[in-house]
């Protein structure tokens, strides 16, 4: 029987400081860092993956503990090996289970994969619905400025300029009280939002993201404003863990939530979808459980009549696997393409990923379809 071993797997620190910070309502972002992971077969067939949030904790785990237990299992056992290591990595940290891990090894295990069989993954996660899908800009990001008149004003501006690129979906951010640096509070964000809309007509379809910065009860107050504005989704409003609260304002908004950027695994969608708490269900490659979980998930969202959106905010290693299951979600879903400066998303990947109009390509190329640059890789090296 042919067998794919592994013969190694790396995890490869990046970073790269912004020329101009951005701020969400969480926090400030100066710098763009990822983990990528690189893993090696004994046949020569490398992957690539990747996983969310810092580099601190991914690259420990799989140096200390997921290199000695993946080595020599066989590529193509990319499902056990996925829940297997959900399986180990619970049983050793209890109160957590840490995906961006998992995720990482899951994209680069079916990047190997679909090179071995010189096929795009799409075509081996079920097949392809599409070959091209709906972008939205994200972006919208805060910025230092004197006023709010002054951040609107660059916003408004940011967003006309997304839509003369050719994109007729935007999603800006909002939720300024929880920022210290920002001293505003819900009648600016329900003004920023109001002041896209004037400035990109109706119909341009608008979302808007609160990075969980609400009570429930500023939530509810901002969602009924947002219904008369006519956002399409109301993102993150209220803080992850709060099903009971998302549940609550999705059945009594017109609006519908989206939610699942800080969620992982079918098993705590399985709780939000029972919840009817979404309308739409966002989980991120990079931090779900890899392209295993997204694509069930997708399943799993479908079988509640509920839209899968996956969240995209990383390299282009993330992108081209999200792109990979974006072909093979049911009904309509979108690319949410990062249209923040980035030079590791913009030149990591030998043919980067653009738009033509509102619509991306999906590659068909082997695997997630990314040809990564050795020398820009060796550049964003951290040391
Ligand atoms: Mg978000």
């Amino acid at each position: 029987m042919r067998v794919m071993r592994i013969e190694s797997i790396e995890a490869i620190p990046l970073r790269r400081e912004l020329d101009e910070r951005i701020a969400i309502a969480q926090k400030w972002i100066s710098s763009r860092q990822y983990c990528l992971i690189k893993v090696e077969t004994v046949e020569g067939i490398t992957g690539w993956g990747e996983c969310w949030g810092p580099v601190a904790g991914n690259r420990e785990i799989i140096e200390e503990y997921v290199t000695p237990w993946i080595e020599g299992k066989d590529v193509r056992n990319i499902e056990q090996i996925h829940d297997d290591l959900v399986f180990k990595l619970t049983g050793s940290y209890h109160s957590y289970t840490p995906a961006s891990v998992v995720s990482g090894v899951d994209i680069a295990l079916w990047d190997a994969y679909g090179k071995s069989l010189g096929a795009p993954v799409s075509e081996l996660l079920g097949g392809r619905r599409r070959d091209r899908v709906r972008a939205y800009a994200t972006g919208h990001f805060w910025t230092d400025a004197d006023d709010f008149e002054m951040l609107k004003g660059r916003i408004v501006d940011e967003a006309k300029g997304h839509v003369d690129a050719g994109f007729d979906a935007l999603k800006n951010k909002i939720g300024f009280q929880r920022h210290p640096d920002f001293p505003w509070g819900w009648k600016e964000d329900v003004e920023l939002v109001r002041a896209i809309r004037e400035a990109v007509g109706d119909d341009i379809r608008l979302m808007t993201d609160a990075n969980h910065a609400y009570d429930s009860a500023t939530a509810r107050r901002v969602g009924k404003r947002l219904e008369d504005l006519g956002v399409y989704w109301f993102e993150e409003p209220v803080r992850p863990h709060a099903i009971d609260n998302y549940e609550s304002l999705n059945s009594e908004l017109d609006t519908p939530l989206a939610g699942g950027e800080c969620w992982a695994f079918e098993h705590e969608f399985a709780r939000v979808l029972d919840a009817a708490a979404v309308g739409i269900t966002q989980p991120d490659v990079t931090s779900a459980g890899g392209l295993t979980s997204t694509r069930r998930v997708a399943t799993l969202s479908d079988a509640y009549n509920v839209q899968c959106v996956p969240h995209v905010f990383g390299s282009a290693i993330a992108l081209g696997a999200s792109l990979q299951v974006l072909a093979t979600i049911p009904g309509d879903p979108m690319l949410e393409f990062d249209r923040t400066p980035n030079p590791i998303r913009e030149d990591l990947a030998v043919d980067p990923i653009t738009n033509d109009g509102n619509s991306v390509p999906i590659p068909d190329s082997p695997g997630i379809g990314v040809e990564i640059d050795p020398d820009v890789l060796d550049s964003f090296r951290m040391t």
